[in-house]
């Protein structure tokens, strides 16, 4: 089923998302697999929890293995080089910004069936990652921006 993706305004996009209890429940699973449908179907490389309206501390991503899911994730070993690169959002249609990112950071978190799992993302992955956790803290990337770069263009990215 695809969700309605909010957009900036919405009170639900500025809000600390909670995290996800143990254990996790089928009404989940089937809001993941909604997520997931949602983000392709959007042309989205990532969505998080909270643009679909739930405060929840998850979002899913796409990467070339298929959809991933990441559960309660927590950002750690952040490098101190950072790179800027153009970013856009589902949740801020047609504005695109130019965003400075650490270029790699670490991401632990819960897959889906609750399992711990630590993943090293770099480059665009590592920006996704975080353009994601970001959402999660009620923080949208036009706040992050240094510069907007077009509104209106032809989607670079978003995420
Ligand atoms: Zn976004």
């Amino acid at each position: 089923m695809r969700l309605t993706i909010l957009t900036e305004g919405d009170k639900k996009l500025r809000k600390k998302s909670v995290p996800v209890n143990q254990p996790f429940t089928s009404e989940l699973q089937d809001f993941i697999k909604d997520m997931i449908e949602t983000m392709y179907q959007a042309d989205g490389v990532g969505l998080a929890a909270p643009q679909v309206g739930h405060n929840l501390r998850l979002f899913v991503v796409a990467s070339k293995k298929g959809p991933l899911v990441m559960i309660n994730p927590a950002l750690s070993k952040k490098s101190l080089r950072k790179q800027i690169e153009e970013e856009g959002c589902l949740s801020v249609p047609g504005v695109y910004g130019l965003v400075k990112r650490h270029r790699s950071v670490t991401v632990t978190y819960l897959d889906k069936r609750g399992e711990k799992q630590v993943q090293r993302a770099e480059g665009f992955f590592s920006r996704v990652i975080q353009h994601e956790t970001d959402h999660l803290d009620g923080i949208l990337f036009i706040e992050r921006a240094h510069k907007i770069t077009k509104a209106g263009g032809k989607p670079v990215t978003n995420l």
